[in-house]
């Protein structure tokens, strides 16, 4: 069985092949540009020299969407011989509100209930629906599976997910936090409780999903009982250019101080805030550690801020899960920052957290990295959120 894994973007898609006979990656692919001059395609399989690439005119997804499909089909870089050989198409969609715990096999009514979510997500459920569309158009007959980034927090009760905000607005507008990255917090955290060779029912888990985007979550006995992005992305942490937790109050001093509009501040906090906007340098990590070895104070002063606010937060959902057996590193950042990890989980002996220096000097392998005498583990975990997708996707369909 054959599954394609989709992720759209407003204007890029990402996919992958994958053989769930061995789960294994027959091709992974990017397109760009999609609706812009310059669309471009790019195409790698595993222990292939060199690169597929298409660089024509893409109008909309239902044309990148077909090249796709002649990629996967290519002799030299693709996966299969002939298109029907693709037994079901598993999509990221990202907002799934309250409706979907799980994901599901889309039919009309699903498609509904995702676009009934437009308001919740603008920039990625309406691309998710697209992607959704023209594979219905193209592969018609291939079922469709939806995988929610919100499906893995919907266990979160009342308590963590109400805001101190009148209730008439949850009733009326759906305000509440719903949590994203579901599905790598949920990869690792099964993939966690596998490495301790224990039952992920009887484990208390926080994973640090940290890449550009970024958020924690408390699984307790398998189930997310908090996380800390919330209605949208922008809660929690300090991220790559999302300014994470801030007083509300500051919303409408920089309007009234800068003249902006809502759009204007949704804008300030989503792209132009985080450790970008706090260094003026850069939203990635890399940069940011090089401006700090070089002694730039704005990048010392944000990493130190960056690492401060993860803290906090496994501190306060030890504290809601009255303890915490296993702490799970994932993503960009946490995968592959070596000292942001150290700096993160140093000083939490507190907590019974003690790091091994030498485990965690390492770059993106799964592993143990705490010392052999820590009462909590802590955990490198490489996230695979597509595979995810392509072992809900087969579930559902088999
Ligand atoms: P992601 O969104 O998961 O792809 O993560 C992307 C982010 O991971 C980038 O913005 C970088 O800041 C960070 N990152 C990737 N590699 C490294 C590295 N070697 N050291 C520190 N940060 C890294």
């Amino acid at each position: 069985m054959k599954v394609l894994v989709l992720n759209c973007g407003s204007s890029s898609l990402k996919y992958q092949l994958i053989d769930m006979e061995n789960e294994a990656v027959l091709c992974i692919g990017l397109v760009e540009r999609i609706g812009i001059d310059g669309s471009i395609l790019t195409q790698k399989k595993d222990g292939v020299e060199g690169k597929y690439i298409v660089e024509q005119p893409m109008k909309d997804h239902q044309d990148a969407i077909k090249l796709v499909l002649a990629g996967v089909q290519d002799s030299v870089y693709g996966g299969v011989k002939d298109m029907s050989e693709i037994d079901a198409v598993g999509h990221r969609v990202v907002h799934g509100g309250e409706k979907f715990a799980s994901s599901v096999v889309i039919t009309e009514e699903v498609e509904e209930a995702i676009r009934a979510c437009n308001d919740l997500a603008p920039l990625h459920n309406p691309a998710n629906l697209m992607g959704i569309d023209a594979m219905k158009a193209i592969l018609p007959g291939v079922p469709n599976v939806a995988v929610f980034d919100t499906a893995f927090h919907q266990t979160m009760e009342p308590a963590a997910y109400l805001y101190g905000v009148p209730h008439r607005l949850y009733d009326e507008y759906g305000v509440r936090r719903y949590g994203f990255h579901g599905t790598s917090h949920k990869y690792v955290s099964q993939r966690a409780a596998e490495m301790l060779g224990k039952d992920i029912k009887d484990l208390k888990i926080i994973t640090c999903h940290l890449g550009n985007g970024a958020s924690v979550a408390a699984i307790k006995n398998g189930k997310v009982i908090d996380t800390s992005m919330g209605l949208t992305p922008l809660e929690g942490l300090i991220m790559g250019t999302r300014c994470g937790d801030i007083d509300p109050a500051i919303i409408p001093f920089m309007m009234r101080k800068e003249g902006l509009d809502a759009d204007g501040v949704d804008n300030l906090m989503n792209k132009q805030s985080g450790v970008y906007g706090m260094t003026g340098i850069s939203s990635d990590f890399r940069d940011i550690e090089a401006a700090a070895e070089k002694g730039d104070q704005k990048a010392i002063d944000a990493l130190d801020a960056y690492h401060t606010r993860v803290k906090k937060y496994i501190g306060s959902y030890a504290a809601e899960m009255n303890g915490v057996d296993a702490i799970v590193f994932t993503a960009g950042l946490g995968e592959n920052g070596i000292d942001n990890r150290m700096a993160i989980a140093s000083n939490m002996e507190y907590l019974g957290v003690k790091m091994d220096a030498e485990a965690n000097n390492v770059r993106g392998k799964e592993r143990v990295i705490s010392a052999a005498d820590s009462q909590v583990k802590v955990l490198l975990i490489p996230t695979n959120e597509e595979l995810m997708i392509a072992r809900d996707t087969l579930a559902l369909v088999k």
